[in-house]
């Protein structure tokens, strides 16, 4: 019996990173997932790979009725949806006087924008097939700040209050929302930094560390958790440098 019989979920930004692989976990845990993106033919290419309980759609999170048509294929290819994953994003860098509007404007509308239409888009559906879960990606940028991250930090902060009002409206429907703040993790996003030593762990997190706790927060076993944080970072909250003796 799989964690995730009986789920159906909707995973934002799935064709890859992290995305791609909660899609896969939900798949291997009895779940079935439609996945939306808008990297079409990476999403396709997964979808095959998971086969008939994975169905892809282009999905750009900016747009509401991308969104209502990503939940209306959850329901009509699967009977329902039990979890949305807003997991898309993007990030972008430059400090005050070279981040633009434009910058600004893009991040937030992927970001945060983004996430708030995937729980409109989706809510009657989860509520319907009730009990469900949404599962917001922060970061640990939704903590603290980062120089020369100014929409991404404001976008992941933003992430974190979007939990928290929607964990209260729900509540009672059945619906929980949590929220994960993964720190440095391996994916397409930030192969061209050098993010190692970051934390006192001293390595980069790997995607299915971010997807167990997926699969815990979809699944049943956290039916008493909503409006929650939850850290995956390597410990790179825990504190500062460690202090050397001279
Ligand atoms: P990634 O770039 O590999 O994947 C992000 C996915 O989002 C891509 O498939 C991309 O096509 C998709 N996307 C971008 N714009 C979109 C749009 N308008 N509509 C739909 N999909 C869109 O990055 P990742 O590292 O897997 O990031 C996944 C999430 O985790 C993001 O929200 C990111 O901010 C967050 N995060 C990442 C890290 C990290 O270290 N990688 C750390 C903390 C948080």
């Amino acid at each position: 019996m799989g964690r995730l019989d009986g789920k159906i979920a909707l995973v934002s930004g799935g064709a890859r990173g992290m995305g791609a692989s909660h899609a896969r976990m939900i798949v291997a845990e009895g779940g079935k997932v439609v996945i939306g993106d808008i990297l079409d033919g990476e999403g396709q290419a997964l979808a095959k790979e998971l086969g008939a309980n994975a169905v892809y759609i282009h999905l750009d999170v900016t747009k509401l009725p991308d969104w209502e048509a990503a939940v209306k294929l959850a329901k009509d290819k699967f009977g329902g949806l039990s979890v949305l994953v807003n997991n898309a994003g993007i990030v972008n860098f430059g400090t005050l006087s070279e981040y633009t509007l434009n910058d600004w404007d893009k991040v937030i509308a992927i970001n945060l924008t983004g996430s708030f239409l995937g729980i409109k888009a989706a809510e009657s559906a989860l509520v319907e097939s009730a009990p469900s879960s949404i599962i917001n990606i922060s970061s640990t940028a939704g903590f603290k700040g980062f120089a020369a991250l100014h929409g991404y930090t404001a976008s992941k902060f933003g992430v974190r209050g979007l939990t928290k009002s929607v964990a209260l409206e729900l509540a009672t429907r059945k619906v929980r929302c949590n929220v994960i703040h993964p720190g440095n993790i391996s994916t397409p996003m930030n192969h061209h930094l050098d993010l190692s030593g970051y934390n006192p762990m001293d390595r980069m997190g790997h995607t299915n560390e971010i997807s167990y706790l997926v699969v815990h927060l979809a699944s049943d076993e956290s039916t008493f958790t909503t409006g929650a944080e939850y850290l995956v970072d390597g410990g790179e909250l825990a504190g500062g440098a460690a202090i050397q003796a001279k």
